[in-house]
Parts: structure tokens; sequence; C-alpha cells
């Protein structure tokens, strides 16, 4: 078997896409633009990339991005008052606060400073609640927007999840656990493993669909995936290029070439769930703006 390529280059376009047409919506209906408000805290370059790109894109779509960059040693109460002062700006419907933040700011705080209706990035712990509990409440919220990346990349390749086996590698707050609550929303059956987990591969085997969330180079191998699975490779890691040593390369948890000879499906790393991500942001910004001017 050769797997079939998840492309999430060309998903997240149509992701983009639709966002766009609801962007000329909203446009027409309240004649304002939507607005995202960034904020970029040091000088990690990773994160300035990241939020260059996301900027970018928003703009591409038709909408108004403020960017917010602050010194590294800004305060945490600094960084609380600029967030309250987004909470309270009409304009701003998306509040994105890129992470990691220095050490001497708590994240948590910040990001339970950030309005709920404007929580673009589903972290606040109200979503969080929320997207846990299901069904309309679940609609409601916002799904952190790597998952919800993966969940729409997923169900382009199985229509109907009900009753799969879905491994996800990984229990972080941003991918691993909001990844199990969405999985388990669509009936799947699902089995969380981690760094504590013994004997990962016998379980990892049974998946029908295996997500990789673990920041590990090419841990998940062909003898750890059951052969015909779909496997969702989040893992973006920066390794040694062994064809060029003085360059460095984007590889995914996933041992590509290897599980792809048994996989049914797979996405790859770069182009796979990377690009899902900014889409799903600007899918969630244009939600956080209707809903807050349809009342
Ligand atoms: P994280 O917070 O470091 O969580 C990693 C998880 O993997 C933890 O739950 C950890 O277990 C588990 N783990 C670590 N080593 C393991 C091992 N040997 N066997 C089994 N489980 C193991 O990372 P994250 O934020 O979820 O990100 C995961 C990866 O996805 C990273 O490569 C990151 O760069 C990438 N990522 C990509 C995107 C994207 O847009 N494509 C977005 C977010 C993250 P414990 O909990 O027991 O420590």
């Amino acid at each position: 078997m050769t797997a079939t390529i998840i492309d999430g280059k060309i998903i997240a376009a149509e992701v983009r896409a639709e966002t766009k047409q609801e962007v000329e919506k909203f446009v027409g209906l309240y004649k304002i633009n939507p607005c995202l408000a960034v904020v970029l805290v040091g000088e990690n370059p990773a994160s300035q990339v990241y939020v260059r790109t996301k900027s970018k894109m928003a703009k591409e779509i038709g909408m108004d991005v403020e960017d917010h960059i602050k010194d590294t040693n800004i305060s945490e109460q600094e960084l609380i008052d600029l967030i309250s002062q987004l909470n309270n700006d009409k304009k701003v419907n998306g509040i994105l606060v890129q992470l990691p933040l220095p050490e001497h700011i708590d994240s948590r705080v910040i990001i339970d400073a950030i309005d709920p209706i404007k929580d673009v990035d589903g972290f606040h712990a109200l979503n969080v609640g929320r997207n846990s509990i299901g069904g309309d409440l679940l609609k409601k919220s916002f799904v952190p927007c790597t998952p919800l990346g993966c969940y729409l990349m997923l169900k382009k390749s199985i229509p109907n999840l009900v009753g799969m086996h879905a491994v996800i590698i990984g229990r972080s707050n941003i991918v691993g656990k909001p990844m199990a609550q969405l999985l388990l929303e669509e009936s799947c059956t699902v089995t969380t493993v981690h760094s504590k987990t013994k004997d990962i591969e016998a379980i990892t085997k049974q998946a029908d669909i295996l997500v990789a969330a673990v920041g590990r180079p090419l841990i998940v191998k062909a003898n750890w995936v059951k052969p015909g699975a779909v496997v969702i490779d989040v893992g973006i890691n920066r390794v040694e290029n062994p064809e060029d040593k003085s360059k460095t390369m984007l590889v995914g948890d996933v041992d590509y070439t290897d599980v792809a000879r048994i996989a049914a499906a797979i996405t790859p790393v770069p182009g796979g769930v990377g690009p899902m991500t900014i889409a799903c942001l600007l899918r969630n910004t244009i939600k956080a703006a209707f809903s807050q001017n349809q009342k």
C-alpha cells in the first residue's frame, strides 16, 4: 500500500477561500472589516515568522490586523492591561497572544485575561470547558486552531468517523487534549498516550486514526502503525539535513517514508497540519466577528 497524501496546502487554501467569502458577507452586512489583534512579546525568531505569516494571510482575505509587538521585559500587569484594552476595543474581534511568553509571565493568567468571545486560539478556560462539554456549547466556542485543522483534514479522508479508534500521541493543552475531545465528540473511541505510557507501539498499532503531537523527530515508525490507518503528523522538528550538514530541515514526528508504505493516508511535513493552523485561526476570527455583531 502507498498512502494517499493529505495535502494541507490545498485544504488550507479551501478553508481560507470559504473564510474570505464569510469576510465579504460580514463587510457587506456591517460595513466594517473584521479585525484580529496579534500580540507578540520578545524576539523569538520562530514566533516572529508565525506572527508575520498570520498577519499577511489575514490581510489577504480582507481582515484588518493590529500587531502589538512588545519588548521582552514587559511586565505581566502591563500585558494584562494591553489585553484589557483590546477586550474593550469594539473594533477588535479576535485576540491572539503568540506563545511561548517569557518565563516571568504566567501564560495561563494572560490567556484567561482574554475575553472568551475574542479568544480565537480557543485556549481560555471557558472555551476549553465548553469544548469538553460538547454539543451546542462546542458549536458556540472556539476550538484550538491546530486540532481543528487536523479534524478538518481527517474529515476529508474519513467522512464518517463514528466508531473509529483514534490514538493521540501527546496530551498538551494546545494539541493533544483538544484533539481527543473533538474526536470523542465525533463518537470515535479515543486513546491518548504520552511519555509515561507503557508499550506505546502496542496501543498505536490498534489505531484507525493516529495523530502524532509529540515534538520528537520521526519517532513514529511503520511498526507503530496499523496497515490502512490514517496518520496525521502535527510535529514540527528542526533537524540537521543529512545531505548537507551545514543546513537544517523540518521533519515531523512521523517517519514519513517508512509509514507512507503502509498507511491509507498521511499528512506531510512541511505542507500538512502547519498551513491548516493559520487557516483555522482566520476561520475562528470571522466566527468571532459574526457572533459579536449578531446580537
Ligand atoms: P508539548 O506540549 O511538548 O507536548 C508533547 C506531548 O508529547 C506531551 O504530552 C508528552 O508527554 C508527549 N511525549 C513526549 N515524548 C514522548 C514520547 N517519547 N513518547 C510518547 N509521548 C511523548 O508539545 P505540543 O505543543 O503538543 O506540540 C507537539 C508537536 O507539534 C511539536 O513538534 C510542535 O512543534 C508541533 N506543533 C505544530 C503545530 C502546527 O501548526 N503544525 C502547532 C502546535 C504544535 P508528557 O505529557 O508525559 O510530557
